[in-house]
């Protein structure tokens, strides 16, 4: 069996593989870590579990997680010893890891260089790996990083154009977010399309509360949306996405904000919520804009304009897109968004297909454009844990095993 652990600075989410990945023996996940009332879930078969309950620490919820899983494992119930591999979520890899490994001495180091990078994210993850390795301390442990799969894309795209010197001294660049699910939609693509991946021009637009619209040429990613930070590219949630940095100085000098308060505006009350003044929930805003309210029906229009302006400079950027994948909360579930975005991208040989996109169902790939389309727009719903399983049992479990080729075999 496969296990993978995402830890984050509060969360831990679980799952268990079968050894081939091709089946969930149990998932689970435990929020609110530090708190009072951690929230818990833990789901094997047919049991399942919700409750809450006291969790101090990190390693408090690793220890409930195994205990959860010995108690009741799905299919295979009791038996750890068969878990033959950990992955784990990587947030934060920097220019050090292009693709994911084994996870070593060195290997931890490397990742504490890379904490300035990642404040928030990094420490809880290697806390996470930590715990895991002292769980599981006979098995490989792999680290499978959403940056690494942006490191394929060439410098012309990840550089920004400040003094040179400057940006490889500090490694200011463009990392890119959402690579592990990136990665995976456009091999699913691949499949589904029946051609090698290496032979397409794929956009992946990864919609949910974070958003990336990815390009992925030839299987590697030739530019992607989101830049240093996780605040530029696309419109999101509450993140803003792209504004003139000049703007930042003006707010700063002219209107009195402090950078803490155009920082906490810019990433937490801007985006969908800021301007629709609702939610920065596309279900309530979606209502909401039925119902006649034009800042959520400016909102909406706004989202898919900035993700179709993305689709139309990465087709130029590629020469073309033999296909556009939706994934993620919004793109997978919503076909007003979808219709939206791809309005107008007729030009581009993709054309949808008004029954096949809301006729979608939930969980479920398909192929949302005209049988006449020149090209294909698709919806794969993202699986991060099955890829980092994927990439976990071909570098330190029983070998690449998947339908869907992933990294290099050792
Ligand atoms: P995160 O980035 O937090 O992982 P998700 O991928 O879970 O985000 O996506 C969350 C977003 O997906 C929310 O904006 C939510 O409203 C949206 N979403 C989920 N289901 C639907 C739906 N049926 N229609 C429209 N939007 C949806």
């Amino acid at each position: 069996m496969i296990l993978t652990v995402n830890c984050g600075s509060s969360t831990l989410k679980y799952k268990l593989f079968s050894g081939n990945v091709s089946e969930v023996r149990a998932e689970g996940q435990i929020s609110r870590i530090g708190g009072p009332d951690a929230s818990i879930r833990h789901i094997a078969g047919e049991f399942r579990t919700d409750k809450k309950a006291r969790i101090r620490d990190h390693r408090d919820a690793f220890a409930l997680m195994t205990e959860m899983l010995h108690t009741h494992a799905g299919r295979s119930p009791g038996d750890l010893s068969d878990i033959e591999a950990v992955g784990h979520r990587a947030v934060h890899g920097s220019d050090l890891f292009t693709e994911s490994t084994v996870i070593t001495e060195a290997v931890i180091h490397k990742l504490e260089q890379t904490i300035p990078l990642a404040p928030l994210h990094n420490p809880p993850n290697l806390t996470g790996i930590r715990e895991a390795m002292k769980l599981f301390p006979d098995v490989p442990h792999v680290a499978v990083f959403d940056t690494a799969f942006n490191q394929t894309m060439p410098e012309k795209a990840y550089l920004y154009a400040l003094p040179y010197e400057l940006s490889q001294a500090h490694t200011l660049r463009r990392f890119g977010f959402h690579g592990t699910s990136c990665r995976y939609v456009s091999l699913r693509t691949a499949e589904m399309l029946s051609a090698p991946v290496t032979n397409l021009r794929i956009v992946v637009c990864h919609l949910g509360n974070g958003v990336t619209v990815t390009a992925v040429s030839g299987g590697k990613v030739a530019d992607t949306s989101i830049g240093f930070a996780t605040l530029g590219g696309a419109m999101m949630g509450t993140r803003s996405g792209d504004i003139d940095p000049g703007l930042v100085f003006h707010l700063h000098r002219n209107l009195g904000m402090s950078l803490t308060e155009i920082e906490e505006m810019l990433y937490r009350k801007s985006g969908l919520l800021g301007i629709s003044g609702v939610s920065n929930d596309m279900r309530v805003i979606e209502e909401e804009a039925a119902e006649g309210n034009a800042r959520c029906r400016l909102a909406i229009e706004m989202f898919s304009y900035r993700v179709r302006s993305y689709i139309g400079a990465y087709a130029a950027a590629m020469g073309g897109v033999d296909a556009l994948a939706f994934t993620a909360g919004i793109g997978e579930n919503s076909p007003r968004i979808r219709e939206d975005v791809c309005a107008n991208l007729g030009f581009l040989g993709l054309t949808l297909d008004h029954d096949r996109n809301t006729d979608t169902v939930h969980g479920q790939e398909c192929i949302i454009s005209r049988d006449d389309s020149p090209h294909h727009v698709v919806v794969v719903p993202t699986d991060e844990e099955k890829m980092i399983a994927l990439d976990t049992c071909a570098l330190a479990g029983p070998g690449p095993v998947s339908d869907i080729k992933t990294v290099k075999e050792k």
